[in-house]
Parts: C-alpha cells; structure tokens; sequence
C-alpha cells in the first residue's frame, strides 16, 4: 500500500455503511457506520461504554467480520462480508488500554518486536530512535514489570508506531493513568503522530481527550454514529440533544421560527441550527454564551426592559475558572431552568432575582 495507490487525498481510510452483529444478538452492535479519514488526520471514536467503539476498532484491525459494509484504506478494499485481508497483512498498529508488552522483553526489545523482517542493523537504529522520541531510551535495558505505567504505555505506543503502520488504532489507552499524566502523554502523542504523519483512530470516552488528540471526531450512540465532523462545529452546532450534552454543559432552548430567523425566551438567535428535541425545535446554548444580573428589587423591578428570562438563583457552585449557576426560570416561559457560567466574582446569593440573557455576539469564554 504505497502513496501512489491513493486514489483521494481526501479519504485515506473510508468506512462505508458498516454493520455487525454478534451472534445470538439480534441488535447490532454497528448499524451503517461510515466515516473518512484523511491522511496524517487523528479521528476521535467518542462514546459511551457499550457503544460499539471497540467493535469498530476491532473490525479495522480485521479481527473481526463485517456483517455489511465496507472498509478502504489507503484506495484498497481490506474489508467486506466477503473479502477480508487478515489483520497482519493490513500493516495496521494498535495500542489498548492494558498494555500487553511481552514480560520476557526488555523495553528495547519490545520495541523491536515488530520489525523482525528488517535487518538487525536496521532494527536496532528504528528501535532507538523510537524510544528517544518517546522518551524512554534510558529504560530500554528494563522489564515490563521494571517501569511505571506510563512508561510502558510509551513503550507500547512505540512498539505500535516503530514499523510505521498505515494506521494506528488506540483504545483508550491512558484509561489507567492519572490526570496530570495523562494529559501529557496526550499532547506528546499528539505531537508524534503529527511528526511521523501517522494517521489514527482514538478511541476515547471522554470529550477532552477528544478535543485535544483529534482533528475530527465521530459521536457513537448505541453502535451509530450520532453526529461526525470538526470539534468546533459539534460543539457549536449539534445535531441531536445527545451530542450537545456529551460535548459539555448545556442549555437545551426551545425555539420559534418566524421566517429565517428564530425566536425564544432568551430572545432572538441568530445563525443557529435547531433539532429536535422533545417534539420542538431546539438549540443548545452553553452556559458561558450566557449573561446573568441582579434585578434589584424595588418598584421597577418587574418592568426591566431587558430582554433574557427573568429567575431566581437556586444554587451556584465554585467551579475553579467560573462558578456554575443554576437560575429557576421565574416567569411562565418554557425554559424551565438555565446553567449560567458566571466568571469574576461572583455578587450573587441564593434567591436572587435575575435576568438572564445571551452575551453579545462577541462574547467569548
Ligand atoms: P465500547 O468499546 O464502546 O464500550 P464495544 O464495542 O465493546 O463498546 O461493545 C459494543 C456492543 O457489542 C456491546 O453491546 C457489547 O456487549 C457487544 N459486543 C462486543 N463484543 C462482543 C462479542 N465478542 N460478542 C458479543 N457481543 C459483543
Ligand atoms: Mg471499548
């Protein structure tokens, strides 16, 4: 699978339509996957567990059947019900949450492994470099059982990446790692991935990681994908109520059209795309694009000009850059409740009479 063969710079690896079902399961656990994936280009599998990310993964690598469907990669059929390149011919690398280095194997050697039909000059030179780029070259006379676990996740992602495989799949890798760690090893990755052009599939249960290791993401909901594109135009734009609130804090606002544009309690919306939700048009609005003020009571307090919905603080809660405050929708619109991200300090207490409305156009975080 040389370059050359490439017939679209962009989709090197295409997931056409893809279905699986498990045996004695009458639900798939995928139902009409497709997506693509540009070469170089990181692609964040979001879900949650039971959503069908591992099975997809799996199916790429070619340890498993397709029902329907078909996978290209690189401008090569490898997968369909009836043709299926056996997983080591796909030139496919792959990382897992439990690293699985072989215990027998020093570091070094490990890293190796996968470059046995080179020469052993030739090993040994990738082998090294390999671990320099992933920090690890002072381990490389260790056990698996003589370093940490993010070590021997750095291992198992240079062993993975040390025959430059035409894809590298990870699944939830630094699962077992702790935060600070793991954010580290995320932007590293990120880094080598983009120096070696590797192009990859993430699987990742958190938005987070997605957001920082991708360049594109796909949604999984119950083994289909919800929603698949740039983080940004996910985050602003979601398809469904599900993706709105898997991508962060959200208000779900019903809305009116009144020609092109959109009416609701919060006032008029521009340049938004509603969904569905509850039987109505509806957008998410996200507690930072949210503005909150005092009504101050006396006798003018209830004809207040502004536009927004009027309420009354239930809670709020420190939240490190921004409290996080809940407002009871105090006149009869239909919006029930609202998270405001109120950043500064806070002037509010509980039972407050407010206004809240949209920030500017301008507003940002
Ligand atoms: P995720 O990785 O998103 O947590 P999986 O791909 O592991 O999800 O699982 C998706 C669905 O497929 C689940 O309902 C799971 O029970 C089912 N499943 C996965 N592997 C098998 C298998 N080998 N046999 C039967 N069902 C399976
Ligand atoms: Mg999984």
């Amino acid at each position: 699978m040389t370059p050359q063969n490439t017939p679209s710079p962009t989709s090197y690896l295409r997931l056409s339509k893809i279905t699986k079902y498990f045996p004695g399961d009458p639900r798939p656990a995928l139902r009409d996957v497709s997506l693509e994936l540009r070469r170089g280009a990181v692609l964040a599998l979001l879900g949650e567990s039971g959503s069908g990310k591992t099975t997809l993964l799996r199916l790429v690598a070619g340890f498993e059947p397709l029902s329907a469907g078909t996978i290209e990669l690189a401008g090569a059929l490898i997968g369909s019900r009836h043709r299926a390149v056996p997983p080591e011919q796909r030139g496919v690398g792959m990382v897992f949450q439990d690293t699985a280095l072989l215990p027998h194997l020093t570091i070094m050697q490990n890293v190796a492994f996968g470059l046995r039909r080179l020469s052993e000059d030739a090993r040994q030179q990738i082998a090294e470099q390999t671990l320099k780029r992933l920090h690890i070259a002072d381990l490389r006379d260790r056990f698996p059982h003589e370093v940490s676990g993010g070590q021997a996740q750095r291992a198992a992602i240079g062993r993975a990446l040390a025959p430059k495989p035409s894809l590298l799949l990870l699944d939830e890798p630094f699962n077992n790692l702790d935060p600070v760690l793991k954010w580290e090893m995320l932007h590293e990755l990120r880094a080598v991935l983009l120096e070696t052009g590797t192009t990859a599939l993430f699987v990742t249960h958190d938005r987070d990681e997605a957001f920082t290791i991708a360049d594109t993401m796909a949604l999984l909901r119950r083994g289909h994908v919800e929603q698949a594109g740039d983080a940004e135009t996910m985050y602003a734009a979601p398809a469904s109520a599900f993706v709105a609130r898997y991508l962060g804090a959200v208000n779900l606002i019903p809305v009116q059209r009144r020609g092109s544009a959109l009416t609701s309690a919060l006032g008029v919306l521009d340049g938004m795309k509603p969904f569905q939700y509850r039987g109505v048009d509806t957008v998410s609005v996200r507690p930072w694009q949210l503005s909150i003020a005092r009504i101050d009571p006396g006798p003018d307090a209830d004809h207040n000009g502004a536009a927004g919905v009027r309420g009354i603080i239930r809670a709020f809660r420190f939240m490190g850059e921004y409290h996080e405050v809940r407002v009871q929708a105090a006149t009869n619109s239909d919006v029930q409740e609202l998270t405001v991200h109120a950043t500064g300090t806070l002037r509010f207490r509980v039972g407050d009479r407010v206004v809240v409305a949209l920030r500017g156009a301008d507003a940002s975080p």
